[in-house]
């Protein structure tokens, strides 16, 4: 079995305060992977860029798993900058590893700046190299007009396509993507759904939940996520304003930083003009571990993205017993089962979310009864399932099956 993996996530560090413009969806699951690979027994170095020069260098997670921050470019450098830096950011992973002597024997890499960081590392320590991609840019590109992804950040993507030894992909939307727009070889590409933590994430007294959050007597519409247009929260606040009867909903949206996220300023105004001031609340960012609360308190969690590679909202949400109206696309549409747990809707329409928001708003024993199917499903989702199908992929990768031998 595989003893000792580095993990390399230059710009998503799993300590990071998570719902800002460039933390979430895979912050989690790197901190997760870590934590799980560290439980059955593989020791786990996570080596990311220093984001906070508070941040101690070295944080120790738990038993065989830390969490290495190494300089590399102005700290506060956002996602795109970060390129410029990667050579600078091998050359401390290598000092690191060498005065420590470390050595590994798999190298994994999350999105498309450590896959950069991670063809090299595998040459130089001749380890095999397993990449995540978490988005890609030629699925990002078609998803919603106007969304931005440079060219250079496609054609490093299709250059870690042919070079890594395995991708890991979160959904057989994401493997036809691999297989479409990059021509990877399918047989490269492995599908492992993400998990949920649902003893965190699980239902709680709805009641009491409410009024923790000053929502008692408020039908709750919970949106969670990074604040970005890919996260069509235009279309949420357009739906929440054709619902008839608003006297008592709350539309809650958790995520951004009022203080930096100019598109936070620009959702205020759009809730305003729609004459939902008085409706919409924004939280801006909520600590992972308050967020069984803010779920617990809705009647429904919903995620009208253009895009998603997986979506650990949903199943957040799900977990805590939460129906979830959602955007039929990427990883989303194997998350939620249609009519079963919540609905998925193809179109990008005002109109039927709130007609579907109407339906389960005025319906609470469709809510409970979902709410009780998309549980008992996220539950046997977890986390250690994910990083011992992965742990078996490394070992794939270091021990593959020898052919049999024919009997003369
Ligand atoms: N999240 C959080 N606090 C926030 C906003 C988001 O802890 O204020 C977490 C959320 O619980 C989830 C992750 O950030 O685990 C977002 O992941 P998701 O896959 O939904 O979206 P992504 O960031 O990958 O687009």
């Amino acid at each position: 079995m595989v003893q000792r993996v580095a993990i390399i996530s230059v710009h998503g560090c799993p300590l990071a305060r998570l719902g800002e413009k460039d933390t979430g969806g895979m912050n989690v699951y790197v901190l997760e992977l870590a934590r799980e690979l560290a439980r059955q027994g593989i020791t786990v170095d996570v080596y990311t860029r220093v984001h906070d020069p508070q941040e101690p260098r070295v944080v120790f997670l738990q038993e065989r798993a830390q969490v290495i921050h190494l300089p590399a470019g102005p700290y506060d450098e956002g996602k795109t900058g970060i390129y410029g830096y990667l050579s600078e950011f091998l050359d401390r992973i290598l000092e690191f590893q060498s005065s420590h002597g470390l050595s590994y024997e798999i190298v994994h890499t999350h999105y498309w700046l450590s896959g950069l960081v991670g063809l090299d590392l595998a040459a130089r320590w001749d380890v095999p190299h397993i990449t995540t991609f978490h988005t890609l840019a030629e699925v990002k590109r078609r998803a919603r007009p106007g969304e931005y992804e440079p060219d250079l950040r496609a054609a490093m993507e299709f250059r870690i396509c042919h070079e890594a030894d395995l991708i890991i992909a979160f959904s057989q939307h994401e493997k036809e993507s691999l297989e479409r727009f990059y021509h990877t070889e399918p047989s490269k590409i492995r599908v492992v759904p993400c998990g949920v933590d649902s003893g965190r994430f699980r239902p709680m007294d709805r009641f009491a939940a409410k009024k923790a959050l000053g929502l008692e007597g408020k039908k709750v519409a919970l949106f969670v996520g990074r604040i970005e247009p890919l996260k069509g929260l235009d279309l949420l606040l357009q739906a929440v304003a054709q619902v008839e009867d608003k006297e008592d909903l709350a539309v809650l949206i958790v995520g951004g930083n009022p203080r930096k996220d100019q598109e936070l300023e620009r959702l205020h105004a759009t809730a305003s003009s729609l004459g939902l001031a008085q409706t919409t609340r924004f939280t801006g960012t909520v600590a992972h571990q308050e967020l069984p609360t803010y779920y617990n308190a809705a009647e429904v969690l919903v995620l009208p993205s253009y895009y998603e590679s997986f979506g650990l909202v949903a199943l957040e949400a799900m977990a805590c017993g939460v129906p979830v109206i959602a955007a039929r696309v990427g990883g989303l549409q194997y998350v939620v089962r249609e009519g079963e747990t919540g609905y998925l809707l193809a179109w990008h329409c005002p109109d039927i979310y709130a007609e579907r928001l109407e339906v389960l708003l005025n319906n609470e024993d469709l809510r409970q009864s979902m709410g009780k199917a998309a549980r008992s499903l996220a539950a046997d989702q977890t986390w250690g399932a994910m990083a011992q199908e992965l742990a078996n992929a490394y070992d794939s990768l270091l021990f593959p099956a020898q052919p049999a031998l024919c009997k003369v």
